[in-house]
């Protein structure tokens, strides 16, 4: 999505008192994440939202309370969601993506690439900015990038990052930028990843430059380094304390001994894995990021319910930029998917809303190890909690129990009412 499509535009931007001490009281139908952490676990279905309020001070949540309060925003109140997989610099490519998986995004000749290697820098820049700003607005608090390019790529993605208006809610967005080292295969380049002393196809001298400044790795797949700078990129990765983590399993099945060996934090799609696959996944603690949408461009569903029953961590991407989906998109999608393949006997179950949301909210910060960091609404009911919240559109007939239904099968960037982020809150102006 951008801002403008949605009719959401940085006007819409406030800022709270001034000296920080505005009071805001948020009320509705809250999501309690202690209560859906518990029920993924157990497989139990419901409860995770109670009728209550919060209020917030200076940006932070001072009070919590059940029962009906009148609010300065008032719906359905969720923590903000997690898009665990993107690729933001795409989003400038506005053609129609081919048919297949190949011809539409593998390097070198695939339509994003050859489009990529012709992009300006300012046309990235301008892009990736577009992309945070439109996640943030639709209620994204943390995004992880697959960023292409190298190095430079990195760079280009930060410059993004600091063309941002110091108002926009976007800057207090948490955006990891994950780089990818040059092979020195004809077509990598993306951009140019010339540092000078560094061979271009010293791909683990690159990574470790990477690693300095980017918050971890994403490597498009495996096939394309050598097994043993594989392993040193992952040391390396592992004693910066960054992620490490690449695609795996996209378009057709791939040997699980491969992650087993580099042990990843997470990996994006796994679609072609088995139950076994998932169970080595599991023992390894390695994570999963689906991106149903994208996939479905290309006849492809995960099977997240498998993934739910081996007991990975799941988080939900949006991928590509250039397929142009939302969060809210995704989390339908995902849903619908879901339904689909366990009709048609292809996938082992259906997942229902609270999973697809709890993927969207909890699952993705699990999986980018992000859990502790980014505090979540009424975590723990404490005076420290930054208030950080999405409030969207509840009908008048929505109790407890059908909310996160709501959320998942009837919900769309325009019902998105209210935004906050610690002292920055965003208000959608065009409500009707
Ligand atoms: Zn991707």
């Amino acid at each position: 999505m951008n801002s403008s499509e949605d009719g959401i535009t940085e006007d819409g931007v406030t800022m709270s008192g001034r000296d920080g001490t505005r009071r805001v009281v948020v009320s509705g139908l809250i999501y309690d994440p202690r209560v859906a952490r518990e029920n993924v676990k157990e497989g139990k279905k419901g409860g995770e939202f109670f009728e209550g309020w919060l209020e917030t001070e200076g940006g932070v949540v001072v009070e919590v309370g059940e029962g009906k309060r009148k609010g300065d925003a008032e719906g359905i109140v969720l923590p903000l969601l997690v898009n665990a997989h993107t690729h933001l610099a795409d989003g400038f490519i506005v053609k129609e993506m081919p048919l297949t998986l190949f011809d539409a995004v593998a390097p070198p000749a695939g339509l994003k690439h050859r489009e990529l290697v012709y992009a300006g820098e300012k046309a990235l820049v301008e892009t990736i900015k577009k992309g945070l700003m439109g996640f943030s607005e639709e209620g994204v608090g943390l995004v992880a990038d697959y960023r292409e390019g190298g190095i430079r790529g990195v760079e280009i993605f930060k410059k993004a990052e600091d063309a941002l208006s110091p108002a926009h809610p976007a800057t207090n967005m948490e955006a990891l930028v994950l780089g990818r080292p040059e092979t020195g295969i004809p077509g990598s380049t993306l951009g140019g990843d010339r540092e000078e002393g560094v061979a271009e196809n010293d791909v683990v001298e690159n990574a470790k430059r990477i690693l300095r400044v980017a918050d971890g790795l994403g490597l498009p797949e495996t096939a394309i380094y050598e097994l043993e700078d594989l392993k040193k990129m992952r040391a390396h990765a592992r004693g910066m304390d960054r992620l490490f983590s690449f695609h795996w399993a996209e378009e057709q099945g791939e040997d699980v001994g491969v992650v087993e060996k580099l042990r990843p934090d997470f990996v994006v799609h796994a679609v072609h894995a088995s139950m076994d696959d998932f169970e080595v996944m599991q023992k390894i603690r390695c994570g999963v990021v689906v991106c149903p949408v994208m996939n479905a461009f290309f006849g492809e569903t995960p099977d997240a319910g498998a993934m739910l029953d081996a007991g990975l961590d799941v988080g939900l991407g949006t991928d590509n930029a250039m397929a142009g989906s939302s969060m809210f998109e995704t989390m339908r999608w995902t849903y619908i998917l879901s339904r689909h393949q366990a009709r048609n006997r292809r996938g082992k179950r259906a997942l229902s809303p609270s999973e697809v949301l709890y993927m969207a909210v909890l699952g993705g910060r699990k999986v980018l190890r992000r859990e502790k960091t980014f505090p979540l609404l009424a975590s723990e009911n404490t005076a420290e909690d930054a208030a950080s919240f999405v409030v969207v559109r509840r009908p008048s007939e929505c109790s407890e129990g059908d909310a996160a239904n709501v959320v998942v099968t009837r919900t769309s960037t325009k019902d998105v009412l209210y935004v906050q982020r610690g002292e920055k809150i965003w208000k959608n102006t065009n409500v009707y």
